[in-house]
């Protein structure tokens, strides 16, 4: 046996032999600390040329009392996907940063710490680990106005992404804009037009906030698409980009566990729920069928993934994407 193949405890359990003190002696290995941090909250895909980036905001619970359907039905498809606190459902929030080579879009900023619990509002740090920096968003288009998805565009009063342009639904912002409507909205609702109203001040008195009014292609390959129900302009984007595309969806769900296998049940978050069940019911249709890569604010991070027909013959599947390296 040549010495260099000798482990160091034999040497050690060798010397102490030699020299007639020999004890048993354990290996000597550390308890090594635990590191308590997560990796980046970031996930990186390809759509043609166009690199897509999911950014995590963060995990948090809702309270399923929040779902229109019959509660028993309810706790049942929670429990069968391991959710065993109805108070306390998993849901996630992301937003998706595409790189088209020559512009740079965030669709969708998260809650910004404005709304929510503190587990939120983690985008722009994910950004930044990500690569990228807020000052090099060129626009931020929007899927609608509440708090998880427009809170991240300021904070202290300032523009997070100093030189965006922040685009949406002219319907939604004319609705959680306007100080008439807010005055008659139930209490606990008014919180959701605060943070719309100062999110947008400091953008509008940039003169970067701009809402639009048509379907049309914003930048080239990145076009809205019409979801409506969930708020009075909810608005998704389809992303195309060499004959491959991605529909990032906004709200179009909220608890895979529950709205995959039974879209008509609504949540309390749609402006007019009977509008968003059947805009659910349809587009679930159509992508099943299409096979339609979705990127999806509230499904498990990164939120990628199809639909499909459940082999129970009701309802559908999430199937997510796998992870992939990219060359
Ligand atoms: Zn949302």
């Amino acid at each position: 046996m040549k010495f260099s193949t000798i482990t160091s405890h034999a040497v050690l359990a060798v010397s102490l032999a030699f020299t007639g003190t020999f004890v048993a002696v354990a290996p000597a290995h550390a308890a090594a600390p635990m590191q308590h941090k997560q990796v980046p909250g970031f996930y990186r895909a390809m759509i043609g040329d166009y690199e897509v980036t999911a950014l995590h905001d963060g995990s948090a619970g809702i309270d399923s009392s929040l779902l229109h359907g019959e509660p028993g039905l309810i706790q049942s498809l929670l429990e069968r996907s391991f959710q065993n606190d109805p108070k306390n459902v998993s849901a996630t929030v992301q937003g998706y940063l595409v790189n088209t080579g020559s512009k740079l879009v965030l669709i969708d900023t998260g809650a910004g710490g404005h709304w929510g619990p503190p587990a939120l509002g983690k985008l722009v740090q994910n950004l930044k680990a990500s690569g990228y920096k807020p000052e090099q968003v060129d626009l931020v288009l929007l899927t609608h106005l509440h708090a998880d998805h427009v809170g991240g565009i300021y904070k202290e009063g300032k523009r997070v992404f100093p030189n965006a342009t922040v685009m949406m639904k002219k319907a939604d912002s004319d609705f959680w804009l306007s100080k008439e409507i807010m005055a008659k909205a139930p209490e606990d609702a008014k919180i959701f037009f605060k943070v719309a109203q100062d999110a947008a001040a400091p953008y509008i008195a940039a003169g970067k906030w701009k809402p639009y009014e048509g379907m049309d292609e914003i930048v080239s390959g990145i076009a809205p698409y019409a979801i409506p129900g969930h708020t009075p302009g909810h608005t998704g984007y389809m992303i195309s980009s060499k004959g491959q595309s991605l529909l990032v969806w906004g709200d179009t769900a909220h608890v895979l566990a529950v709205q995959m296998p039974h879209p008509e049940i609504g949540i309390a978050f749609d402006s007019d729920g009977a509008t968003a069940i059947k805009t659910r019911e349809d587009l679930l249709v159509k992508l099943a069928a299409d096979k339609t890569m979705i990127a999806a604010a509230h499904m498990p991070f990164p939120g990628l993934g199809r639909i499909r027909k459940a082999d129970t013959g009701t309802g559908y599947d999430w199937v997510p994407a796998t992870f992939l390296n990219l060359k």
